[in-house]
C-alpha cells in the first residue's frame, strides 16, 4: 500500500503517525483547507484506520461486521492523495530536523507533523499475567479473539470495573457466559462516577448475573500454560476459562519524550493542539491540551477527542485559525442502557452528585456539582436512556450557570430552563 520513498531530502507536507480515529480527521481537516499538500500518514498496526467504540459493542458482541470499524475505505485514501505507511511504526523523533524515522529503517521529512499515537492498555502487574487465556481490548483482533473465547457457557474473570471492564462484562453476559468482575475499589468506575452512582452500575450488572468481588485485587493467576483460575489478594480462587484485563491505558507518549517534547500526563499542547517543538501537533488521547473554557489542560481518552481534536489538529496544521475548546464528552453502551457524559471534574473538586430521576428506572440523570452563590455550579452530567439532553448539559457546563440544586433535581424543569 505504500508507494514511492520519501527520502529526508523529499519533504512531505504533512506526517501524521497514528493509525487511530485521530489520524483519520485529521486528513479531513488538512483536506478542507490544503488541497494538495502532501500527506503521509504512519501507522504501527497492519491495517487501515479504524475506530475502537464497537471492538467492546456490536463487534464483540457479533452486532457489527468487523469491516465497519474502519473511518474510510482504503480507496479514499488514494482520492486524497494520501500515502499510508502501514505496519511500519515511527520509532524516533528529531523534532530539530524535522525527521521521523521507521522501523523499517526509513526517514521521513515533513514540514508538520501530527502525533497521533493514542494510548496503549495498562499491563497486569501479577505473576502469570503472561499465561495464555489472559486477554486485554484495545485493537480489532483482541475484540475478535475475545469474541471466539466468549463461547456460551465460558466463565470469564474481568479485572478491573472500568469502561472497558463493564462493556466486556456486559458483552461475556450477554453471550450467556459466567461473569466475574475484579476490583479493588468498592464501586465501579468510583474515580469518575463516585459511591452511588457507581452503585448503580454494579447493580445493572448484578441484575444480569454479573458478580462483583470489591476490594479485591489479583494476586496471581494460575495455570500451567493456559489461565485456569484467578486468584484475588483475599486467596479467593476465581476458576476460568478467560481473564479479561481491563486496568486502564497510558498514552503513546514515546516518540515525544525521545525528541524533547514537553510531555506531562501526555503530549502537552496549546489550544490550538501545537506541541512545545516548532511544526509538531498533537491529538486524541495522546494529547494534554490547553482547554479555554475549563481553564486548565485536559487529557481525554474518548471518541468524541479523537474525533474532533482530529479535525482540529488538521485544521491548525493547514493554517486554519483553530481553538480547540469542546466539552470533554463520551458515552457508553451496556445491555439495554444508553447513557451520554459531558464535562470535566477535577480531581479533589469536592463535587457532590446530583440526581434527576429515580436510578432504579433506568432513566435517570446525575450531576457533579460544587456549591456556588445560592445554588451549585455543574462540572458535569451525565444521562442514562434520557436522550436529546446533553447538548443541554454542555451547555451549563461551558457557561458555568449556577443553578438551584432542588431545580436541577427536579425532572419537570427543563434543563435550559433552570435559571429562568
Ligand atoms: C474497546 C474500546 C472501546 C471504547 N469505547 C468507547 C466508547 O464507548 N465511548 C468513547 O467515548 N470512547 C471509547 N473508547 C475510546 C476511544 O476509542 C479512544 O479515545 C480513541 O480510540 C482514541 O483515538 P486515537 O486515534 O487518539 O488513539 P488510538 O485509537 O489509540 O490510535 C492510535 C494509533 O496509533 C498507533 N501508534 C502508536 N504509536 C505509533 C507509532 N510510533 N507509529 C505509528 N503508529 C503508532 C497505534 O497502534 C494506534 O493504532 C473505546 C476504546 C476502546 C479500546
Amino acid at each position: 500500500m505504500s508507494s514511492a520513498a520519501n527520502s529526508a531530502t523529499d519533504r512531505s507536507a504533512y506526517v501524521i503517525v497514528g493509525g487511530g480515529l485521530t489520524a483519520a480527521r485529521a486528513v479531513e481537516g488538512i483536506r478542507e483547507h490544503d488541497a494538495k499538500g502532501s500527506i503521509v500518514v504512519v501507522t504501527e498496526e497492519d491495517r487501515l484506520p479504524y475506530e475502537r467504540p464497537p471492538l467492546s459493542k456490536g463487534v464483540l458482541k457479533g452486532d457489527d461486521e468487523v469491516d465497519s470499524v474502519f473511518t474510510h475505505p482504503e480507496a479514499w485514501y488514494a482520492d486524497q492523495d494520501v500515502e499510508l505507511r502501514l505496519g511500519d511504526p515511527a520509532t524516533s523523533l528529531d523534532a530539530d530536523e524535522h525527521v521521523v524515522t521507521l522501523r523499517s529503517g526509513e526517514s521521513l521529512s515533513y514540514e508538520k507533523l501530527l502525533l497521533a499515537t493514542g494510548s496503549s492498555a495498562r499491563a497486569l502487574d501479577a505473576p502469570g499475567a503472561d499465561l495464555d487465556g489472559v486477554l486485554y481490548l484495545r485493537e480489532l483482533q483482541e475484540s475478535m479473539a475475545l469474541k471466539e473465547a466468549f463461547a456460551d457457557g465460558a466463565r470469564v474473570v474481568i479485572v478491573g470495573a472500568g469502561w472497558i471492564g463493564l462493556e466486556v462484562a456486559a458483552a461475556a453476559a450477554d453471550a450467556g457466559c459466567s461473569v466475574t468482575v475484579v476490583e479493588p475499589q468498592a464501586a465501579p468506575l468510583l474515580g469518575v462516577m463516585g459511591e452511588q452512582v457507581g452503585g448503580w452500575f454494579a447493580d445493572l450488572h448484578r441484575s444480569h448475573g454479573v458478580t462483583f468481588r470489591f476490594g479485591e485485587g489479583v494476586s496471581r493467576i494460575e495455570g500451567t500454560e493456559r489461565a485456569d483460575a484467578v486468584v484475588t489478594t483475599t486467596g479467593e480462587r476465581l476458576p476460568t476459562d478467560v481473564v479479561v484485563v481491563g486496568v486502564g491505558i497510558t498514552p503513546n507518549t514515546g516518540l515525544a519524550q525521545g525528541a524533547g517534547l514537553e510531555v506531562d500526563n501526555g503530549i502537552v499542547t496549546d489550544a490550538r493542539l501545537r506541541t512545545s517543538a516548532d511544526g509538531v501537533w498533537a491529538a486524541g488521547d495522546v494529547a494534554n491540551w490547553e482547554s479555554t473554557t475549563l481553564g486548565t489542560h485536559v487529557r481525554v481518552e474518548h471518541w468524541a477527542n479523537a474525533n474532533d481534536g482530529g479535525l482540529a489538529a488538521g485544521r491548525s496544521m493547514a493554517g486554519a485559525d483553530v481553538t480547540y475548546d469542546p466539552v470533554p464528552f463520551f458515552f457508553s453502551d451496556q445491555y439495554d442502557v444508553g447513557l451520554e457524559y459531558a464535562g470535566h471534574v477535577p480531581r479533589g473538586s469536592g463535587a457532590e452528585v446530583v440526581l434527576r430521576g429515580e436510578p432504579s428506572s433506568n432513566e435517570f440523570m446525575a450531576f457533579w456539582v460544587v456549591p456556588e452563590g445560592d445554588g451549585v455550579r455543574v462540572l458535569a452530567g451525565m444521562h442514562v436512556n434520557v436522550w436529546d439532553t446533553i447538548d443541554a448539559v454542555q451547555q451549563l457546563v461551558r457557561d458555568r450557570t449556577v443553578v438551584g440544586r432542588d431545580r436541577l433535581a427536579d425532572p419537570a424543569v427543563a434543563l435550559d430552563q433552570l435559571t429562568s
